[in-house]
């Protein structure tokens, strides 16, 4: 069928393409929903059409590795080819609008597509235009000699670890932003290896972390361990403070009680900007009041439309935003979205394992507390503990620091992107296991 379309004021014609299963975004979330279908035989890669712009694959929980002086940046990127499963169809245009009553889908050159089951699945993306004078703190971040930097983005997490080994003395200042973001835990961990690193050196370091929360950390449990671990090192934490400003070597902080303004100076400072869903999910009728993609909790189907599904950090879904929460969500957006598309049935409603553990919710957290020691917090909806290896996970852990370090990055790019890897649920190697 021939259309025309408008785009920057050009009309031009394009014709619908029909996908059977259209995937937008080809990250953990996307990726790991095409290979378990292909893997599973509930389609052939030709059914699949993956919209996705980025060139590179990105393993954004290395970057807390690579910031804190563990691991190389090049171990966390991969090109797109490489790691999407093979034969399936790629549109490498933006989705800019899904029409879901049409089953529609426009990107941003102009094409329309169509399809039967749509999964969204497009990550919450970093905002820095929430802070103001941004244009400035990019500069700082962007300049290779001003001591600003962050480990969400690859290339900022490169500068963290150089900043850490020439740091020669002084106040580093952390931050963390308002939640929902991706991997709560993440703007801490830098502080303790940072703490780490620089105490091996010898370095007198006074080290301040700002958070927007009232809390170190949501579970109870592990709050108490991390409260611990922050005086042990003498962490200074301030609770209730946004990141509203960066000048030079100074950082603005709002009181979210008073609304106060406070001026901190730093020798150093880690920034974590605020983050933001997708604004076309919202625009296309999708969204939740916060503009994450609508979906039931226990069954991963959009709470309007039968054949919409999403997963990860664009999904409304009330757990922490982890690549391993994506690992227990998959199997089971499969297989909701096989049971009503092929099997005309009501998705189950509930988000449960099909191995031998419950997935209700699950996320997992592993939060490194110097360059030897992790503590893996697992919990699932509600905060509530859901611990694999209760064992090595009451304080921190030599053995959980390797499992993190080592053995998910490899279970990652050799066993995930081939739907071979379940997280939690282990190796894959039974079709639908
Ligand atoms: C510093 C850091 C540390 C982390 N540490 C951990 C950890 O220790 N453990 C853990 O489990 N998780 C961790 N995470 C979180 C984990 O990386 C994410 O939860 C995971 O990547 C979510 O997968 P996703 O597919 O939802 O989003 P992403 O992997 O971000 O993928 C989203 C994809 O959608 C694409 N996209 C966006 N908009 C569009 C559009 N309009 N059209 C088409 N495509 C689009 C993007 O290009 C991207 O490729 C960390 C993340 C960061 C940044």
């Amino acid at each position: 069928m021939l259309k025309l379309h408008y785009l920057r004021g050009y009309a031009f014609s394009a014709r619908q393409v029909h996908s059977q299963i259209a995937i937008i975004g080809g990250g953990t979330a996307g990726l790991n929903v095409a290979a378990q279908l292909i893997a599973d035989g509930h389609a052939i890669p030709q059914q699949i059409r993956i919209f996705e712009p980025m060139k590179m694959h990105t393993y954004q929980p290395g970057w807390t590795m690579v910031g804190g002086g563990l691991y190389d940046i090049n171990k966390t990127l991969k090109p797109m080819e490489k790691v999407l499963p093979k034969n399936v169809i790629v549109s490498d245009s933006p989705v800019i609008k899904i029409n879901p009553e049409e089953n529609q889908i426009q990107t941003f050159d102009g094409e329309n597509y169509t399809y039967d089951q749509l999964v969204v699945a497009t990550g919450i993306r970093t905002d820095f235009d929430q802070i103001k004078g941004i244009t400035k703190a990019q500069q700082y971040l962007e300049e290779p000699n001003s001591p600003v930097a962050s480990i969400y983005h690859y290339k900022y997490a490169s500068k963290m670890n150089r900043l850490v080994d020439e740091f020669e003395g002084g106040k580093l200042v952390f931050t963390e932003p308002q939640m929902p973001i991706k991997c709560g835990g993440a703007p801490q961990k830098i502080v303790y290896l940072s703490h780490d690193r620089l105490r091996k050196r010898g370095i007198k370091s006074d080290i301040h972390f700002y958070k927007n929360s009232a809390l170190i950390f949501g579970v109870p449990k592990y709050a108490e361990i991390l409260t611990d671990v922050c005086q042990r090192k003498q962490i200074n934490c301030h609770f209730k403070q946004k990141l509203v400003e960066v000048q030079d070597h100074v950082a603005i902080f709002e009181d979210q009680d008073t609304k106060e303004l406070k001026s901190v100076t730093f020798d150093l400072l880690h920034l974590v900007p605020p983050q933001v869903p997708a604004k076309f999910i919202a625009a296309s009728g999708l969204g939740d009041a916060a503009g994450f993609c609508n979906v039931h909790p226990n069954t991963l189907q959009h709470v309007k439309y039968r054949n919409i599904w999403s997963l990860g950090d664009c999904s409304s879904l009330p757990t922490s935003k982890t690549a391993a929460a994506v690992m227990a969500q998959t199997p089971i957006l499969v297989k909701n979205l096989i049971r009503t598309w092929k099997q005309g049935l009501e998705p189950i409603p509930e988000y449960q394992g099909n191995g031998w553990v419950n997935l209700l919710g699950y996320t997992s957290c592993p939060i490194f507390t110097s360059q030897s020691t992790l503590l893996l917090a697992e919990f699932k909806y509600n905060s509530e503990l859901d611990e694999t290896f209760p064992i090595f996970q009451s304080n921190e852990s030599r053995l959980m620091f390797y499992l993190k370090k080592d053995f998910f990055p490899f279970a990652y790019w050799y066993f995930m992107v081939k739907g071979l890897w379940g997280g939690r649920d282990g190796f894959r190697f039974f079709k639908g296991a």
